[in-house]
């Protein structure tokens, strides 16, 4: 991987990072608080309910995000691009379509198909 295509992915990744903040802002997704404040039995399903799917939402935003953040502190490691389990370079095409991944192809497919 040159400097050039580095940079390309960390904008990439900085580009990726604020959109996902935009959209947690947008939704206005909780940090998990208020549940247990509720007195009456009749409303309390219904926002358990709406709190399950901001949950849901919380977690696979904040898991990308988490992603997000690991890739841009290893492109400044000078880590980034190295497969978490083989050690390998990742195909710099399969970083370009999807910058945050830390698998290579192969690890992704045995990782997908081991559950
Ligand atoms: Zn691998």
């Amino acid at each position: 991987m040159n400097d050039d295509e580095k940079q390309e992915l960390r904008e990439a990744l900085l580009g990726q990072r604020k959109n996902v903040l935009a959209d947690v802002s947008r939704h206005g997704v909780k940090t998990g608080a208020g549940a247990g404040a509720i007195a009456d039995e009749t409303e309390r399903a219904d926002i358990i309910a709406e709190n399950m799917v901001e949950h849901q939402l919380g977690f696979s935003e904040s898991k990308l995000l988490e992603k997000i953040e690991y890739a841009l502190a290893q492109l400044d490691q000078g880590t980034y691009g190295i497969c978490d389990e083989c050690q390998k370079e990742i195909n710099i095409e399969r970083l370009k379509a999807k910058p945050s991944v830390s698998l290579c192809i192969a690890c992704q497919t045995i990782k997908e198909q081991s559950g």
